[in-house]
């Protein structure tokens, strides 16, 4: 159990109120679309983009808040969870600590008024993991620049204006702003991942970007950028231990009113084995994942590499195996298709590709544990 202040206990209870209020009924039916009306509600509640500074709209609270308007949003809807972690823990996070001014005032405030997103852009055909392998670059030509490649897999796009892209400088990688509606950006497809939820294609021809978009370029611009993807991997983290709390509800619930053999099957000792197993590793992996945005937030710095990779690492994996379970305890019910579980289960199972696969995610803690060795015991 984490130890909440009362500000937080309130943020949460008001959170799960609301949702289960509005969000219940639709829970499940998105398939695909951002669930708007939500979004709406939240941004009129001062509850989108809440770890935002109070002068691009936001509540001024840390990603520890943020993370915990995902979890208590996520257990009764999902989807909207989703949007939630975009918002505030992708690449508007990046823009707000990494971005110029001008860039911060231009894309923030529309992120936290929910009417427009920003799209991160840093998987290409040829490099998914291997992001060092990446084509895109940014030439200056007589003192502007142009950027030139092409980017797939980038989720959000449908309701983005702009995409934080990840691109080679002459002095090494680093990232820009670039909006989707500027000349030679064409997007080439959209396509479906098995969660239903859209990803897509652009190409980039010699589109000019100006310099207050430029994110990060040359000396310890990328390590920052490496850096920000840190809260990324929490969002991701946290996102998965919502989608697993809001499976395990529902064994919980089915276990105590499903009956078989003249008694309800959560009597048995092979479904309570499964659903303590199940609480288990959920708790131990929403620890891992809240010790590592604290640490960060009280630190002042973002999240270290090592706590950001295992907590990423261990809540793809629980959350991948606590909705299978919880859908074992459903039986056949729990395989329909539209059926909560089978919607949860398609969503889980993203997680551990995602933001970083759970193999580099296990290179990134070696490489850690190499270089710096065990994490001390404080
Ligand atoms: C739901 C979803 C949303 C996404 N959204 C975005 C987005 O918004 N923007 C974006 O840019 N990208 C996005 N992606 C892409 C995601 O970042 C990539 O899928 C991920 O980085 C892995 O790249 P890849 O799929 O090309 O796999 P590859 O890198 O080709 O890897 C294939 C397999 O080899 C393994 N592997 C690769 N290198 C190593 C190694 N060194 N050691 C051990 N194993 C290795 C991988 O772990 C994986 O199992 C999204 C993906 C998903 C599933």
């Amino acid at each position: 159990m984490l130890s909440l202040s009362p500000e937080q206990e309130l943020l949460v209870s008001s959170l799960e109120e609301l949702a289960e209020r509005e969000f219940a009924e639709k829970a499940f039916t998105w398939d695909g679309e951002p669930p708007w009306e939500n979004v709406e509600l939240l941004a009129d509640r001062g509850f989108l983009g809440v770890n935002f500074p109070e002068e691009y709209g936001g509540e001024g609270m840390t990603e520890s808040d943020a993370m915990l308007t995902i979890e208590a949003v996520g257990r009764i809807c999902p989807d909207t969870a989703e949007y939630l972690y975009n918002q505030q823990m992708v690449a508007p996070r990046t823009i707000e600590m990494l971005a110029t001014e001008a860039a911060k005032e231009r894309y923030l405030p529309p992120v936290i008024d929910g009417e427009g997103s920003v799209a991160i852009g840093i998987s290409e055909p040829e490099a998914g993991s291997d992001v060092a392998a990446m084509n895109t670059t940014v030439e200056e030509v007589d003192g502007e620049l142009y950027v030139d490649g092409e980017k797939t897999w980038v989720s959000n796009v449908e309701h983005s204006r702009a995409v934080l892209v990840w691109a080679r400088f002459p002095e090494g990688l680093g990232s820009v702003i670039v909006e989707f509606d500027w000349d030679g950006v064409e997007i080439q497809h959209h396509y479906e991942n098995m969660a239903g939820h859209h990803q897509t294609h652009f190409v980039m021809e010699e589109v000019h970007v100006p310099a207050e978009n430029v994110v990060t370029r040359g000396g310890d611009g990328f390590k920052r950028q490496l850096q920000a993807l840190n809260w990324e991997r929490l969002g991701s983290a946290t996102l998965a231990n919502a989608i697993g709390r809001c499976a395990l509800e529902k064994a919980v619930e089915y276990a105590g009113d499903r009956r078989q053999f003249d008694r309800p099957i959560g009597e048995f000792q092979g479904i309570e084995w499964k659903l303590a197993d199940a609480v288990t590793r959920l708790e131990a992996a929403r620890s891992l994942t809240h010790r590592a945005a604290i640490r960060a937030n009280e630190g002042g710095q973002p999240p270290g590499r090592m706590d950001a990779a295992m907590a990423k690492l261990y809540a793809s994996e629980t959350v991948e195996r606590v909705v299978s379970e919880a859908l074992q305890v459903h039986g056949a019910n729990g395989y329909q298709r539209g059926h909560p579980l089978e919607y949860l289960y398609r969503a889980a199972r993203g997680r551990r590709l995602a933001a970083g696969t759970d193999e580099i995610q296990r290179n990134q803690i070696a490489a850690a544990l190499k270089r710096n060795g065990l994490p001390t015991l404080g």
